[in-house]
């Protein structure tokens, strides 16, 4: 078979590799001294104060819904293009996700759309940094502020991004970063929630570990056996193992990210009046190019195409609302999106990762061409 180009892959060293032969050698596999420095680090490089890591996006997710005390009766507004955790931690909670329409030509949440969704029973809005371009935050505040919602972002597609020149995981009161290999940076699974807010941070801190309170204080006075249940968690930790991989591939996200958006600018460049169709990046938003979304005509024959010629093109995403789940579930059918669905039928991802060479990405150049022109 020829030379496969995925649509994304990890970029793993030496360094990795050593970073997590160290914690295999020491005396903690788990909630031992690398978790700690994965938050510190993932905190300050996105200029937020707290942080705390947890086993994979959808659990940091999860964690936000409960620490803004999210339950029955209580609506979410999320986009109708995304990936279905986004949405699905919102049911967990018992909630009820609210699906928006996104921009036709950025596939972000439509802030006007999430205006005219707003009710008395809107808790929160979870907007998606989609394919790694940070959502109109100021809009969307102003909308939170407005109608006195939580703002939360599911920045899993934007490590590193900027908005008004401030990293991505600072505009919303809870922030949720992905470490999937898909990801920017890979801790095999892993996730983080990011927050200025240490009432929430210590909610979710809680809820990752049983909500079992570890203070120290409390064990000081009672005994050191001593801990207390005070609230009903999971167990969502991160594993120093993992944690150390993060560490490690934290200090090379910039150049990671550096690659990604050179790649962008080739693709940008190439597909310039043909019938391949970037997505709109808005000039006051650093991208972060988790993924290199185009509109082409006829998609599904596209697709096949690119595939035939060891191309690992995909699409991202079927709108949530037509997943026959959410169809039984919330009585949601085709017709109610007409934005997301229009934009579903000709989206593709293309190959995006830092490790692709010059070579691979004209040929996924050439050949997507070569695909749209039949
Ligand atoms: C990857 C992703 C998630 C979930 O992350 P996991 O680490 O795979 O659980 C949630 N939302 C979006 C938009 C994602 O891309």
């Amino acid at each position: 078979m020829k030379h496969w180009i995925p649509y994304g892959r990890q970029s793993i060293d030496e360094a990795d590799i050593e970073a997590v032969v160290e914690v295999l050698r020491s005396d903690f596999l788990t909630t031992g001294p690398k978790v700690a420095e994965f938050e510190r680090v993932v905190a300050e490089y996105c200029e937020v104060n707290l942080a705390v890591a947890v086993s994979n996006g959808t659990a940091a997710l999860h964690c936000c819904v409960h620490a803004l005390g999210i339950g029955a009766g209580d609506e979410v507004i999320v986009p109708a293009i995304t990936f279905a955790a986004t949405s699905n931690c919102v049911l967990y909670q018992g909630g009820t996700p609210v699906f928006s329409d996104v921009d036709s030509q950025s596939l972000l949440i439509d802030p006007e759309s999430v205006e005219s969704k707003i009710t008395p029973r809107t808790k929160a809005i979870i907007a998606v940094d989609y394919a790694g371009q940070p959502c109109d935050w100021d809009s969307l505040r102003e909308i939170a502020d407005r109608n006195g919602v939580f703002l939360v972002a599911d920045a899993c597609h934007a490590l590193g991004a900027e908005y008004k020149d401030r990293k991505v995981g600072s505009q919303a009161d809870m922030s949720v970063f992905s470490f999937h290999p898909v990801k920017h940076i890979a801790t095999g699974e892993g996730g983080m929630v990011l927050t200025n807010d240490p009432v929430l941070a210590e909610r979710a801190r809680l809820f990752r570990s049983h909500g079992i309170s570890s203070d120290f204080r409390s064990r000081e006075k009672a005994g050191a056996w001593f801990y207390e249940m005070e609230d009903l968690g999971f167990n969502y930790r991160l594993t120093d193992i993992q944690c150390a991989l993060g560490i490690s591939q934290m200090g090379k996200l910039d150049s990671y990210l550096k690659r990604r958006r050179e790649i962008a600018r080739t693709y940008d460049r190439s597909f310039d009046g043909t019938p391949v169709t970037s997505l709109k990046s808005h000039d006051d938003r650093n991208h972060a190019y988790h993924l290199y979304v185009v509109k082409v005509p006829e998609r599904d024959r596209v697709f096949s195409a690119m595939r035939e010629v060891g191309i690992g093109v995909n699409v991202h995403y079927i709108p949530v609302h037509l997943h026959p789940y959410y169809q039984k579930k919330l009585g949601l059918h085709e017709g109610m999106f007409p934005v997301a669905e229009n934009a579903y039928k000709q989206i593709l991802s293309l190959p995006m990762f830092p490790s692709m060479t010059d070579g691979d990405v004209d040929t996924v150049i050439t050949q997507i061409l070569a695909a749209v022109e039949g």
